[in-house]
């Protein structure tokens, strides 16, 4: 326990449980709201025009073009579509793609957000957009980018492919982790950080073997918000910032990086944070960096950026981009080490 510490709570309405979309209305109503767009990707149109339908009156439309790493222009083309429909808030159903219009569109115009989260990256309760405008990624925090009311529905997870699935609660798991070692640590966020990463260790394999597994599915969501709620509260280090470069300057996939990288980004930090990760370094037999390996492989999770399509030659500019604005983690970043740590991600290697 450390002697001093601040903690501030992100002041969400949390409405955990399956079938608890029965609630939307009512949450539409109780934000004071009348008129919701609902946002969706273009594979999950259908669901938003069940979800328009199942909100009557409540519901203006759908429009369902949200894409990875949030595009300017397509966050334009929603506000417009927002106020040609005479819209009041919006309901954003999806993964971090979708939350993130839907936290797009409100940090320009303030609209209240309702999200329905059906994937485990955790974006939902935090106050931060990352969008895209000319294919440079820039980060944005904000209190009206904190979406007001999650609703968490495992039934509506039931369906999320495992290799999405598996990926993105790595991901989740990556929140939580860097957590543990930030700056701002505090011993509730780490409370919720080792029980969001233990829950989600037991849930994944059995998901992998029965992905319609409701309880299972409703643990992973439990330890997907326990583990955003982390990455909402405290700062990050190593880990997301070289996710950040692979995603915002090489175009790599979010979640699948994520889990690429998080043995070795863990490996990198595992002797400066000993003590802050023991409680999670206990769950992989205290071996942080090779045991997240062992479970992502034994997961068939993808294990290399090469696979990602990184060419080698790359290695170089990606570590260069990412010592450059110093920025805390508990080991010194030093550029021949990550480029190293890069090396065996590209290629694969478990950690030593
Ligand atoms: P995603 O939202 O892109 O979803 C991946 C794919 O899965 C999409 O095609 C989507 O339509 C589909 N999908 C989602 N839920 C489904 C379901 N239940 N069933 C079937 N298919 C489903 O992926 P993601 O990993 O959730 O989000 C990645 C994005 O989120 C990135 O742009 C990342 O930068 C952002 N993100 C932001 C934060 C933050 O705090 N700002 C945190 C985490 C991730």
């Amino acid at each position: 326990m450390p002697h001093s510490f601040l903690y501030i709570a992100n002041p969400a309405r949390i409405v955990f449980g399956p079938g608890s979309l029965a609630q939307i209305n009512d949450e539409v109503r109780q934000l004071g709201c009348a008129q919701a767009l609902v946002l969706s990707t273009p594979s999950r149109r259908k669901d938003a025009e069940r979800l328009n339908q199942q909100l009557g009156n409540l519901g203006v439309g759908v429009f369902s073009e949200a894409a990875m790493h949030t595009p300017v222009e397509v966050t334009e083309r929603a506000l417009q579509a927002y106020a040609a429909m005479g819209a009041d808030c919006v309901i954003a159903l999806g993964g971090g793609s979708t939350i993130g219009l839907g936290k797009a569109i409100a940090y320009r115009n303030n609209a209240p957000q309702v999200v329905i989260a059906t994937t485990y990256a955790g974006s939902e309760v935090t106050a931060i957009l990352g969008q895209t405008e000319d294919g440079v990624k820039t980060t944005v925090k904000h209190e009206s980018i904190l979406p007001e009311v999650v609703i968490y529905d495992a039934e509506l997870t039931l369906g999320l492919p495992v290799s999405t699935s598996v990926t993105s609660a790595l991901n989740a798991m990556a929140h939580a982790l860097e957590g543990l070692y930030a700056k701002e640590r505090n011993p509730i966020t780490a409370l919720m950080a080792v029980e969001g990463i233990g829950v989600l260790k037991e849930a994944l394999p059995i998901i992998v073997q029965q992905p319609e597994n409701l309880e299972a599915r409703n643990n992973a969501l439990y330890g997907a918000w326990l583990c955003g709620t982390v990455l909402g509260t405290v700062g990050m280090a190593l880990h997301h910032k070289l996710c950040h470069t692979l995603g915002g300057s090489f175009n790599l996939p979010h979640a699948e990086t994520h889990a690429i990288m998080l043995p070795h980004t863990m490996a990198y930090n595992a002797q400066a944070a000993a003590e802050m990760l023991a409680p999670a370094a206990e769950l992989f037999a205290g071996d942080l960096g090779g045991g997240l390996y062992d479970f992502a492989q034994g997961l068939q999770a993808p294990l290399a950026l090469k696979e990602l399509g990184l060419a080698e030659a790359d290695l170089d500019k990606v570590a260069d981009l990412a010592v450059q604005n110093p920025y805390w983690n508990p080991q010194p970043i030093e550029r021949q080490a990550v480029r190293e740590l890069l090396q065996r991600a590209w290629s694969g290697t478990r950690p030593e």
